[in-house]
């Protein structure tokens, strides 16, 4: 139940790439049949990942994966445009790749603001209408949190980004696939999208851009992706994150009814029976697929590898930062204390689980978290 970290390729997808390994093998570049056979591959992927979210193919560019294509976003977008201002606004809550970014972006001589949210991890659209001004060139708000699944009126902070001549990114890699994203309807300048999260290959991404918005190239050599991306292109990849869009389209409304089933009855079977255990987002509008719930008086990370031991595989965070041991910053920005953020289990939940498997979660985590609670030193008495 850590799909947000990784999830398994569809077979469907898988078949449709073996043929570009070894068989289909020319350059989409070259002038010959072979190369022109690639070439309508990506053709044919550019149009299934545009349809996703209701953009034209030629607004759709490939890239190694949902962190290059916020590069592109946010660097590309930003440096491209400096000359009309040099504020950049994302939210507290965006994911590290985006956080890092800025970073790179403050010390090259960018204002950056984050924009708080609520205890829900609701973008503070009040806050942002103070934050956003006429020297603002770029804000990024993601259109879903991978971690407490919480999904940002994004409509609404288009509009207040084009009322100042700002334009507006998002981060769409935990929402795509989850919920209906529509670049028209949004109004959206640039979206991240990566594949593996549609059931794709790792490795593989794409940012949409829209038609009349530049960037600064990032990737310079043989003008492959319009000139926007340089690089021979990834065919096998480019082939199986297309199929995956498809297929994404095709069954996202059925899969996301199973999975809001799937993912109310584990938030409430736990929270029911586990005391002092809450969840962590919003309780409504958040993404099928995720449930973050945290549990006083004990660590995350002795939970997880205690329902490991179990077979049991959750997060206690964003796996990208998983190494680092600090707390959720998107806890920590929705207000949680340190010690409830360290207490807190994501679970995102994918086609590879079950009714079966959320009951087993349901049955064995309460007496995890008893034991571990009677060893913490933090429980008061009456919970021990
Ligand atoms: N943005 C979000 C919201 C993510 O969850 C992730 C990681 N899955 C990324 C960006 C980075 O993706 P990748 O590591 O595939 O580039």
């Amino acid at each position: 139940m850590d799909n947000g970290a990784a999830r398994p390729v569809d077979p469907r997808v898988m078949e449709t790439m073996i043929p570009y390994f070894a068989e289909i093998i020319g350059n989409p570049a070259s002038f010959h049949s072979e190369g022109f056979k690639a070439l309508n591959a990506i053709k044919t992927a550019r149009k299934q990942v545009a349809d996703l979210v209701n953009a034209e193919p030629e607004e759709i560019f490939f890239t190694s994966g949902a962190t290059e294509a916020n590069n592109l976003a946010l660097i590309g977008g930003a440096q491209r445009y400096k000359k009309q201002g040099n504020r950049v606004i994302i939210s507290a809550i965006e994911h590290i790749s985006v956080i890092n970014i800025t970073k790179e972006l403050t010390r090259q001589g960018f204002e950056v603001a984050k924009c708080p949210v609520d205890e829900e991890g609701l973008l503070d659209i009040d806050e942002l209408e103070k934050l956003v001004d006429n020297n603002t060139v770029l804000i990024s708000i993601m259109a879903a949190n991978g971690e407490i699944g919480t999904v940002q009126p994004l409509k609404e902070v288009a509009e207040n980004a084009h009322s100042h001549g700002a334009l507006l990114h998002s981060d769409a890699t935990a929402a795509a696939g989850q919920i209906k994203l529509d670049v028209k309807e949004i109004n959206v300048d640039f979206m991240t999208l990566s594949s593996n999260d549609l059931g794709g290959p790792k490795g593989m991404g794409a940012l949409f851009i829209k038609k009349g918005v530049r960037v600064k190239l990032h990737m310079i050599g043989g003008g492959q992706e319009s000139g926007v991306r340089s690089g021979s292109e990834n065919t096998p990849g480019i082939v199986g994150m297309g199929k995956a869009a498809e297929i994404t389209k095709e069954e996202m409304m059925k899969e996301a009814e199973r999975l809001t089933s799937l993912r109310d009855r584990l938030i409430e079977g736990l929270t029911d029976v586990i005391p002092e255990s809450y969840l962590n987002g919003h309780p409504t509008n958040r993404v099928p697929n995720n449930a973050n719930i945290r549990f006083s008086f004990i660590e995350g990370e002795a939970l997880i590898m205690s329902l490991d031991d179990l077979g049991i595989q959750v997060s206690s965070g964003s796996a990208c930062a998983a190494k680092t041991l600090e707390p959720s910053h998107t806890l920590l920005a929705c207000g949680l204390k340190h010690e409830e953020a360290h207490g807190s289990l994501v679970f995102t939940l994918g086609k590879n689980n079950n009714h079966d498997q959320v009951e087993y979660v349901i049955k064995e985590l309460p007496g995890v978290v008893k034991r571990l609670r009677a060893m913490s030193p933090l429980t008061p008495k009456e919970l021990r």
